[in-house]
C-alpha cells in the first residue's frame, strides 16, 4: 500500500504494508530515546522527535490530540533513511 500524506507542507512518501508492525512497533516501558527517537502519532500519523520518555502521555503536535504513551509508534532510523 502506497500512503501520501501532507503534514505541515511536507509531503512524506512512503511504502507501509498492511501490518504496521514490520517497520514500526509501540512504545513500550523499555523504549529508551538514546540521543532522539522519533515517535508516530497513531492518530495523525505525524512523526515527532523526543529526546526523553519520562512523560505518561503527550500531545501531538500536529493534530494535538493526547496520545497515550505506549500508543505512540516507533519509527526507526531505517525507516527514516527510506523517506
Ligand atoms: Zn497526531
Amino acid at each position: 500500500m502506497k500512503c501520501t500524506m501532507i503534514l505541515t507542507g511536507i509531503v512524506l512518501v512512503w511504502e507501509s504494508s498492511n501490518n504496521k508492525g514490520e517497520n514500526m512497533k509501540n512504545v513500550n516501558k523499555f523504549t529508551r530515546a538514546g540521543h532522539g527517537k522519533y515517535i508516530v502519532c497513531p492518530e495523525c500519523m505525524h512523526t515527532d522527535k523526543v529526546y526523553h520518555f519520562a512523560w505518561s502521555g503527550l500531545s501531538c503536535s500536529y493534530c494535538e490530540k493526547i496520545i497515550n504513551k505506549y500508543d505512540w509508534l516507533i519509527r526507526d532510523k531505517k525507516t527514516m533513511e527510506r523517506i
